[in-house]
């Protein structure tokens, strides 16, 4: 479906150009600028009160276990501004029918200044074994008005390291970016106004067909997440800071988040230090060279997921020795404004 096709059949979308795009009048839809006036206050008193908050742009759970009063305590002893946090919908219920899980509704409905309603996981099952029927839901969540971001979409994603230890094969996941889902979101994107998240292992192999699509695609909003996270260097000796500046300058709709490990961190299947930012404690200067040369692409994240939702305070420490590394310019448009671009199409303020 072409551009004009998609307004057409979902004439709900306004079409200002450059800004996100909502439906409009329908009950469930959310009230940006209510939601904005929220997010606003709690990033200045923050700032006021001289802290740096972040937005953290990926974080999933299960829903039927998230402790969320915990989380909205958490995000305030350790001074996050926001939070993406994304359902992920498990086996059990994806086998009962969920296609679209309201987590992020319920979210607002109790902390409507510090949650950012966003789409749900797109991961197995149900990117596997029910694309469509997974991203008919999503995209009439997005038609309804109800998110601001879509994603994580897992395309090429390697067992995580906690599932490497446990089962191999659990989530070894291998979709084409260029297969009919791929194609799907990138258009969504596009008709929508609406950015989304990838997960796209770093393979010499799978970036022609991530450049590809990035030019196939110049008006989506992609969000590359794990930024220099590389689980087997032998499988990608095409990537580097030269070659992401590369990616940069030719697409303007592309950015990076920064979930990765510390420097420590190894990928316990190729055994490799696999966040490959870091020499030891300190960012390598390349890498520090390129967000400061381009510190609109870069955005904060944790990704937490359910099984270290209790790791908050960790997982917080790591991310600000990250930002910590960066001058204090740089380290507010990582940290804060450029999620908030990326939202509202705007700067903050
Ligand atoms: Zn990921």
């Amino acid at each position: 479906m072409n551009r004009r096709r998609f307004i057409t059949t979902f004439g709900a979308f306004t079409v200002a150009a450059g800004l996100p795009r909502f439906a409009m009048g329908q009950a469930a839809s959310l009230d940006v600028p209510s939601l904005k006036a929220g997010y606003a206050l709690r990033l200045k008193k923050l700032l006021a009160a001289g802290a740096l908050p972040y937005i953290d742009i990926e974080s999933s759970c299960n829903s039927t276990k998230i402790d969320v009063q915990a989380v909205a305590k958490a995000m305030d002893e350790l001074n996050i501004g926001l939070m993406a946090l994304s359902a992920d919908i498990g086996k059990n219920r994806f086998a009962d029918g969920v296609r679209y899980d309201d987590l992020s509704q319920r979210l607002l409905a109790s902390f409507p200044d510090r949650f950012i309603p966003i789409g749900n996981g797109g991961q197995p099952p149900a990117l596997t074994d029910a694309p469509g029927e997974f991203l008919d839901a999503q995209e009439q969540a997005a038609r309804d008005g109800k998110i601001l971001l879509l994603g994580e979409y897992e395309f090429r994603h390697y067992p995580s390291p906690r599932q490497a230890k446990r089962e191999p094969e659990e989530r070894d996941v291998d979709i084409p970016l260029d297969g009919l889902e791929g194609h799907r979101l990138f258009r969504l994107s596009e008709a929508t106004g609406l950015p989304f998240q990838i997960h796209y292992e770093i393979e010499d192999v799978l970036l022609p067909t991530l450049e590809k699509m990035l030019a196939q695609y110049p008006g989506a909003r992609v969000v590359w997440c794990h930024l220099a996270q590389v689980r087997y260097l032998e499988r990608a000796s095409r990537y580097s800071p030269t070659y992401v500046e590369g990616l940069i300058q030719r697409f303007p709709g592309l950015c990076f988040d920064t979930a990765f490990g510390d420097g420590a961190s190894v990928y316990p299947p190729s055994g490799q230090k696999h966040a490959r930012i870091w020499n030891g404690e300190a960012l390598k200067k390349e890498w520090r060279d390129l967000i400061v040369a381009h510190p609109r692409r870069f955005l904060s994240a944790l990704d937490l997921g359910q099984d270290r939702m209790h790791r908050m305070h960790e997982y917080d420490a790591k991310h600000r020795r990250f930002l910590a590394q960066l001058p204090e310019e740089v380290r507010h448009q990582v940290a804060w404004r450029n999620a908030w671009r990326l939202m509202f199409g705007e700067e903050f303020g």
